[in-house]
């Protein structure tokens, strides 16, 4: 990269222009804070890219809780020390005010894709989402643009976003990377003190069982739901928001597992809410790590 981050969506599409010729360009969108989860989706866009765009952005559209927003990380010089390491292009990492000029009058409302999960405990989140995802799009016009499954549903909602308003972008999900004892990455892990981060692969411990537990043949979703839960210790710092098994393409609650689902759960863990989800295959005998 050898560059400054760009602020301005104005330079962006100067610099972009410049580039198109060359070939395919990426995006990988992200809130910042980035970890190792964000480089595996940097290093798959630049596998497949000739340009690599990496937009850094905290959007204040899809916080439900203000003291959240606040609270988010931002690390802008580390992070753009990680991209140019990486082999970005490009890093645009414009302020609330250039994305967001006037109150927006217009935003993208979801449909049922955010009906459950966590679009039903952040009320406004995938809106808020879908609006800054449209946004980023139509300031990048990617060819490609990388998503991780860690963040299953948004990453539902952003292919209908696309097959939808015919977006004339591929997106791509990335799988999910782990800690070694399967706390999936996240920004917000950062927050978590050392008792809460001991505590935190709970939920993946949960999922993991529930596909365990589809793999082996169990096909009632109280019963899964119900070992799953039995995975996270009871302690005060350790609140389960929802554990549910849902439908991989629209994203709702199923009675029985007959084909492939989506085990998802949010726990708090302290002050702070962590998310995960997996695939579960029905009947496959041993899962295979993830
Ligand atoms: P965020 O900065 O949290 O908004 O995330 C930006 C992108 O990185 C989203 O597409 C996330 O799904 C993805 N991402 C976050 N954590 C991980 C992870 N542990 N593994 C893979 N992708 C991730």
């Amino acid at each position: 990269m050898g560059s400054d981050p760009i602020s301005t969506i104005a330079d962006l599409r100067t610099t972009l222009a410049a580039r198109r010729a060359n070939g395919l360009v990426g995006v990988v969108p992200t809130m910042g804070a980035l970890h190792a989860g964000h480089a595996s989706l940097i290093t798959h866009a630049r596998h497949e890219c000739a340009t690599v765009v990496v937009s850094i952005f905290v959007n204040p559209l899809q916080f439900d809780r203000p003291e959240d927003l606040q609270r988010y990380p931002r690390s802008l010089e580390t992070d753009a020390a990680l991209c140019e390491s990486l082999g970005v292009d490009l890093v645009f990492a414009p302020s609330v005010e250039e994305m967001y000029p006037k109150q927006p009058e217009c935003s993208v409302s979801v449909g049922r894709l955010a009906d459950h999960l966590c679009g039903r405990f952040r009320p406004g989140h995938f809106a808020g989402v879908a609006t800054v995802v449209l946004k980023l799009f139509e300031i990048v016009q990617a060819d490609r643009a990388y998503f991780g499954e860690k963040d299953a549903q948004q990453l539902a909602i952003v292919r209908r976003l696309a097959f939808d308003f015919n977006l004339p972008v591929r997106v791509v999900g990335v799988p999910t990377v782990r800690e070694s004892d399967g706390l999936a990455l996240s920004s917000r892990n950062q927050r978590l003190d050392a008792a809460e981060r001991a505590l935190a692969p709970t939920l993946y411990r949960a999922l993991h069982r529930v596909r365990g537990d589809v793999a082996a043949g169990v096909t009632d979703v109280s019963e899964l739901k119900r070992s799953g839960t039995a995975e996270i210790p009871v302690d005060h710092r350790l609140k389960l928001e929802y554990l549910e098994i849902v439908d991989p393409d629209d994203f709702q609650p199923v009675q029985q597992v007959g084909r492939t689902v989506v085990a998802a759960g949010a726990l708090w863990v302290g002050s702070t809410r962590l998310i995960d989800n997996l695939t579960c295959a029905p009947g496959s005998a041993m899962p295979s790590a993830e």
